[in-house]
């Protein structure tokens, strides 16, 4: 079609121009620059022939949120006559601190928790009336349960307030590895005029607590781990009064009551069966306007996103297509304050939000060669038909990444299931000024953004005339399924190749237990050779949850495979030897199913020898998980009275067989209890079952495996999103789910293997 109209990166960049000029001073939601750029995405659209898809046949969708921006005042810490300064780094000002002038000694408060109930009150004793606080982020070894309410940054500058501080400072705990400042999340709640909340560095953290100035760094670090170490077990707080005075300045500019808005237009779907399903274009209009006196003109974050929407509009327009199915083009504001636009629009579609069968977000498209296309674990379908029609050339250009929830306006679409797309583009050192003052213009590449424009035009018409159905059948449970940490207790026998493991390399699963059975060689110096040398080898073969890489990845819904835990099997494989069990440990052995009777730890007349209870000392100091299947009440009774770790206790069939005292012992202990889940018989079944132990331990103390009666089928893993179906039908949360899929055995691989989690910060 030679009289076709293509998208142009040229004139795409026009509307960059535009909008990263500094007539718009950085398009901060809510301020006249961002105005500017609502009526110019809209003027345009209707120029175009776009139909409104905003509130009441506008093109405009308002979202009301509270507005907070830094003035132009240059924010300052000073203590004890030392300066520090926010442009190196010393100190970051949050979102919803308040403004003013604050000059006061500084108090540190440990975590900052003041809740006695549960056993903790770091402010007990001092007095910070009209002082400023020092806290750090986190609680106690990261328990996150435990402190569920009390550790976050909010609250604790809530805390802090209630107290009658005057300022607070939070920085990083003495375990973290970076311990440099970083973002921290307040909310509109925390706003109050005259309380300032910085984040402050590591630098200035030794600056206030060293008592001795000339103490040398990589000792205050560790004599504060240890007084932390203190804290997170005995919860002994470490609060004191520093005696150092500091000054905090900043200026804020807050309005609790102001408007957002989205620009939102649309191409009405023509057919009479999939005409009202729904594309939904979008990019973030807004960027972080003018801070400290400088302008962020954002060119690349996010004109450049934007300005491809708007440049598949008006081709489309110009090319009078008439598509199947509905298609809207987004430009959300608020992105930069927290998706605010995107999570109206979801909250609050225009367009039946459950009829919406496909997103594509761009956000930063402007630099670089090529274009991450983050999503594909999400809505393998429609990348399946992508895919399927691309050129060479689109394939070449495009890099399919698993994608998933957060960072982007992507986020409220997927998180209901909408197969959403993320377009940025790559590679990731191509976007040297994001949120910097250098994000301009004249660094923009048009070449680049008529390439992503000509993608998002040809892929968008062909899913929106894709002529078979595009509705994916329990779209959130299989979103919940998929993000969730799918954790398979019943574990798979190592053998050499791992065929069995590679198989698995897919959806389903994410975390494998993996075992070294015992040999059958009589010899028991021999087995233990045996053993050992598989054990090695499986660890090489494997990504374990232990290498420091992965431990942090592990539990992320953006982790790409399957990570094994390697373990033993079987009471008799390190022949009732402590010795053994050592070795196996330090070569990576991390748990140990202790199933059926030895005679040595465990005799026959079921119980547990006191050389067993030694052999549970070891595997507690070795952080061996200990797994207990088909184990007679006393024996798992004894177990559970000797180790100090929670423990697992696989194989039990319903809550009536059980005794109830042995059940409350398993929950005290933070325990497990596995249930084998068979997704071929009812999952009406298993949800009774589980039901019944939910009254009895709690939900905290629950997960399920899957159990196909035998070998572990790993061709009928899929059938696993049955039970999902199921809870989530029962109105269950996703948390919860996830918990029973794996998040409470997580809970338990981190506190008995040491994993601190990895906290993510955008
Ligand atoms: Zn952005």
């Amino acid at each position: 079609l030679l009289s076709q109209e293509k998208p142009s990166g040229e004139t795409a960049l026009s509307y960059v121009e535009y909008l990263a000029s500094d007539a718009l001073k950085g398009r901060d939601t809510g301020t006249p620059g961002y105005e500017k750029a609502v009526r110019y995405v809209a003027e345009h659209y209707e120029k175009w022939g776009l139909e409104p898809a905003g509130d009441n046949g506008t093109y405009v969708q308002e979202f009301p949120f509270a507005y907070h921006q830094y003035q132009f005042e240059i924010p300052q810490l000073v203590i004890e006559k030392r300066a520090f300064y926010a442009q190196d780094r010393d100190f970051s000002v949050p979102r919803y601190t308040g403004g003013g002038k604050v000059e006061a000694e500084v108090v540190f408060v440990g975590y900052g928790i003041s809740d006695p109930d549960r056993g903790l009150d770091e402010y007990a004793g001092l007095n910070v009336r009209n002082k400023i606080v020092l806290a750090m982020r986190g609680a106690p070894s990261d328990d996150v349960e435990r402190w569920k309410g009390v550790d976050t940054d909010s609250a604790k500058t809530a805390v802090a307030q209630m107290n009658g501080a005057a300022g607070i400072m939070l920085c990083a705990d003495f375990q973290e590895e970076n311990r440099s400042v970083s973002w921290w999340r307040l909310r509109p709640g925390n706003y109050k005029q005259g309380f300032i909340a910085y984040g402050v560095d590591e630098r200035v953290v030794r600056f206030l607590l060293k008592k001795d100035e000339l103490e040398p760094d990589r000792m205050f670090l560790s004599r504060m781990r240890e007084q932390q170490k203190k804290l997170d077990i005995e919860l002994v707080p470490m609060s004191f009064n520093t005696g150092k005075k500091a000054r905090m300045e900043v200026e804020v500019e807050y309005d609790a009551e102001c408007i957002g808005k989205n620009v939102l237009g649309m191409i009405r779907g023509t057919d009479p069966d999939v005409g009202d399903e729904v594309i939904v274009l979008g990019a973030h209009l807004d960027h972080l306007g003018v801070r400290f006196g400088q302008v962020y003109p954002g060119a690349d974050d996010n004109a450049s996103g934007s300005a491809v929407v708007m440049e598949a509009a008006r081709v489309m327009m110009a090319n009078q297509v008439k598509p199947r199915r509905t298609i809207v083009f987004a430009c959300w504001g608020g992105e930069e304050r927290g998706l605010l636009g995107s999570r109206h629009y979801a909250k609050h579609p225009t367009l039946p939000i459950e009829k919406t069968v496909l997103n594509f977000n761009l956000d930063m498209v402007g630099l670089g060669d090529k274009s991450a296309f983050g999503g594909v674990y999400y809505g393998p379908k429609i990348w399946k038909i992508i895919k399927g029609n691309a050129t060479e050339e689109t394939l070449d250009f495009l890099q399919p990444d698993r994608g998933g929830p957060g960072g982007s306006d992507h986020t409220p679409f997927i998180v209901r299931g909408i197969p959403a797309f993320f377009l940025i583009t790559r590679p990731w050192d191509a976007h040297p000024d994001y949120h910097q003052p250098g994000d301009v213009t004249e660094k923009i590449s048009a070449e680049l953004m008529g390439k992503v424009a000509e993608f998002l035009y040809y892929n968008t018409l062909l899913i929106a005339n894709y002529d078979e159905n595009l509705m994916v059948e329990n779209r959130h449970a299989l979103y919940i399924h998929k993000s969730a940490v799918v954790a398979n207790l019943h574990p798979v026998p190592y053998e050499a190749g791992m065929a069995v493991l590679d198989s698995l390399e897919n959806e389903w699963i994410d975390i494998q237990l993996v075992t070294v059975p015992p040999d059958s060689l009589e010899n028991p110096s021999e087995r233990l050779t045996a053993l050992l040398s598989s054990l090695d080898e499986a660890m090489e073969a494997k990504t374990d949850l232990s290498k420091p890489n992965n431990a942090g990845m592990a539990f992320s819904s953006r982790r790409d495979g399957i990570i094994s835990v390697t373990g033993l099997e079987g009471v008799e494989s390190v022949s009732g030897d402590v010795t053994h069990l050592r070795m196996a440990a330090k070569l990576g052995a991390k748990y140990f199913i202790l199933n059926g009777a030895d005679g040595k730890w465990i005799c026959p007349e079921k119980c547990l020898t006191d050389e067993g209870k030694k052999a549970i000392k070891v595997m507690n100091k070795q952080k061996i998980i200990i797994i207990l299947r088909n184990q007679p009440e006393q024996v798992v009774s004894d177990i559970l009275e000797t180790s100090r770790h929670p423990v697992i206790i696989a194989g039990v069939k319903n809550a009536e067989s059980m005794n109830a005292d042995l059940l409350k012992k398993i929950g005290e202990k933070g325990g497990l209890l596995a249930l084998a889940y068979n997704p071929s018989t009812d999952a009406d079944d298993f949800l009774h079952r589980a039901e019944a132990f939910k009254e009895s331990i709690g939900w905290k103390h629950l997960v399920l495996y899957p159990c196909f009666g035998g070998d572990l089928h790993v061709d009928r893993l899929d059938e696993m999103l049955n039970i999902t179906i199921a809870l989530k039908d029962k109105g269950m949360d996703e948390q919860e789910i996830g918990d029973l899929l794996g998040g409470n055995l997580e809970s338990i691989f981190r506190k008995v293997l040491g994993i601190r989690p990895q906290r993510r910060h955008f």
